[in-house]
Order: C-alpha cells, then structure tokens, then sequence
C-alpha cells in the first residue's frame, strides 16, 4: 500500500543519542509526528503517560498482543515495547509524517508491514563514547548499562539492512543529517507530484 505520509523508523543502540535526535527534528519539524509505543518498562523520573510512552502492566499488554493491537513488537532489554498498527496507518493515510523510535527488530518488522518505510540507523562515534553516554545520562543503573552495552553489539550488527546510517558524534551535524533525510523523502517524484500539483499543473506535466 502506497500511502501519502513517510513513515521514518529510527533505531540506534541505546545511549547512541536516538531519542536526543529525534526529539530535536520534532521541535524543528511540526509536519513529523512521533508514534508513542506501549511498554511494560516503569516510568522514568519525568516520564508522562501517553506522552514519552504507554505504559501498561503485563496483562493489559498480553490482551494488546491477543487482539492484533500491535503492527510489531518485541522484548527489549527485558521489558517488551509495541507499536500499535492503527496509530502509523491513520495519520500515514492522512499524509502526515510519522516517526517511529524503536529497536532494530522491531524496525525490521516495520519494513515487512511498510515496505515503503525508511530505515535510519544511529552509530555513536566509538564504544567509549557510548558507555560514557549511559553514565551520563544517569537513567539507568550500572547493571542495565552492562545490559545495554552487551546488547549494543548485538543491535549494531544488523546495521547494514537498514536504509540510512548516521554517526552521532557532533550532535548538531548528526540532527542535520537526519533532517536531510526527512528531506531528501519530501522531494521524490510521487510525494512532489502530491505537494505541488499546482506547479505540474501549470507546466502542463501530465
Ligand atoms: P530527554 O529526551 O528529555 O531525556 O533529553 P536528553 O537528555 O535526551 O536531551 C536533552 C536535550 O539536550 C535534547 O533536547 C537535545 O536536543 C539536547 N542535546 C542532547 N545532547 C546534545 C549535544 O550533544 N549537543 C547539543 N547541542 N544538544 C544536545
Ligand atoms: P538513546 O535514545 O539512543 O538511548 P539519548 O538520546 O538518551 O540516547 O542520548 C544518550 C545521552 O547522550 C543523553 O544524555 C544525551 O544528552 C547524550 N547525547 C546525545 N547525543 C550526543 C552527542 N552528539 N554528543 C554528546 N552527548 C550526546
Ligand atoms: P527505553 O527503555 O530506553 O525507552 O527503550 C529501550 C529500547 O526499546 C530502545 O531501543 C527503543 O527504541 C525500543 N523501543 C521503544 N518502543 C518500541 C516499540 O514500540 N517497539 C520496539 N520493537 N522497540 C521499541
């Protein structure tokens, strides 16, 4: 199904700077919608429900899982996150941008079911980088940083299925190469054609 909005799945090892990206391309660009996923992860200090996340407990998540609620999901780091299906057709459908922030799995199962999806990676520029990333960010403890750091190895290795890589390493230069990204989908022939039909219209392009 060829649908008018973009839908972009941004996945990186954790600490590698995703949400830190995204949430800044969101503030710049109002025409990008974020997908809030649901989780059985406990909120963080100033985590809203319904804002940074659905935060459901295990039960509610099952009957989701059972009802097809979900378009992809998957255990991550020991709680399981979902992306629900209705939310990404509904405003894709509508012509809107949509932006999902998940794992490389589910990221994977996100171009199986939107073949049209586009997949961005974040690297972060070294492993000392990344751990001290962790640290700083002072989320998690030393144990989920050891968690996250053995499965950041993991996640990077698929690295080379995904449709656009970019390294954070000055952060600003990493939120220009993910606006460019957005960008460069806004000029492909089909979504021009859709945006500026006047303009066609008036070159007598049939
Ligand atoms: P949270 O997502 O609200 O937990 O916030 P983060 O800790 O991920 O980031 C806070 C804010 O700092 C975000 O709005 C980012 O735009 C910004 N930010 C994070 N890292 C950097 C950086 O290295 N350089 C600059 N210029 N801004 C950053
Ligand atoms: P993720 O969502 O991938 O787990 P975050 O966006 O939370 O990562 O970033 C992890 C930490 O690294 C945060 O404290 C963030 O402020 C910081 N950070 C993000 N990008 C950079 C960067 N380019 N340089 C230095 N620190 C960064
Ligand atoms: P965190 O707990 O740090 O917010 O997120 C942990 C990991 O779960 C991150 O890699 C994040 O991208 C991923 N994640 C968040 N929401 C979803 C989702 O709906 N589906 C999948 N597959 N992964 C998700």
């Amino acid at each position: 199904m060829d649908y008018p909005g973009n839908l972009f799945v941004v996945a990186a090892p954790s600490g590698a700077g995703k949400s830190s990206l995204v949430k800044s391309l969101l503030e710049l660009d109002s025409h990008v919608h974020p997908s809030i996923s649901h989780t059985t992860r406990p909120p963080r200090g100033q985590e809203k429900h319904g804002r940074e996340y659905f935060f459901v407990s295990e039960p509610e998540f099952d009957a989701m899982v059972q009802g097809n609620a979900f378009v992809e999901w998957a255990m991550v780091h020991g709680n399981r996150y979902g992306t629900s299906q209705k939310a990404i057709e509904e405003r894709i459908a509508q012509g809107s941008d949509v932006i999902l922030e998940i794992d490389f799995q589910g990221a994977l199962q996100i171009k199986k079911a939107f073949a049209n999806a586009i997949l961005v990676f974040i690297l972060p520029p070294s492993w000392e980088e990344l751990r001290s990333r962790l640290e700083r960010r002072g989320e998690d403890s030393a144990d989920v940083i050891e968690v996250r750091l053995k499965n950041a190895a993991i996640e990077m290795a698929q690295v080379g299925k995904f449709d656009f890589v970019i390294i954070n390493e000055l952060f600003e230069r990493a939120l220009f190469d993910l606006k460019a990204v957005v960008h460069a989908q806004r000029l492909k022939y089909a979504a021009q054609r859709r945006a500026r039909a006047d303009t066609f219209q008036s070159l007598n392009i049939t």
